[in-house]
């Protein structure tokens, strides 16, 4: 499933969705982020889930625009480093 993580304000939508489907819960979103973004734990949306997902972790959720404002330069954007490590492709990013 989809988990989307993020908000809604006068200036836009920041979201990021983790595909958890795809994630394997290795870990290197975790290392990666200079913000300290995400957390690997049981996913709370699937009980019977054996292994762990990704997900953007408490507060963090209400402040991704500034967060990653630093990975995100308005010109020659990089590509981000959650989603360049993420090997299954299971990160994205709505801005
Ligand atoms: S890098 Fe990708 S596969 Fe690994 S824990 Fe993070 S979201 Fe999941
Ligand atoms: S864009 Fe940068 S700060 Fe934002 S989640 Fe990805 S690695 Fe972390």
């Amino acid at each position: 499933m989809k988990a989307n993580y993020g908000y809604k304000d006068g200036s836009g939508d920041f979201y990021i969705t983790i595909d958890t489907d795809l994630c394997n819960g290795c870990g290197e979103c975790v290392t990666v982020c200079p913000a300290k973004l995400f957390a690997v734990q049981p996913d709370e949306n699937d009980p019977l889930r054996d292994v762990p997902t990704a997900v953007v972790a408490g507060e963090n959720r209400n402040k991704l625009k500034y967060a990653c404002a630093a990975c995100k330069p308005i010109s020659n954007r990089p590509p981000l480093p959650c989603m360049k490590a993420c090997k299954p492709g299971a990160i994205q990013h709505s801005w």
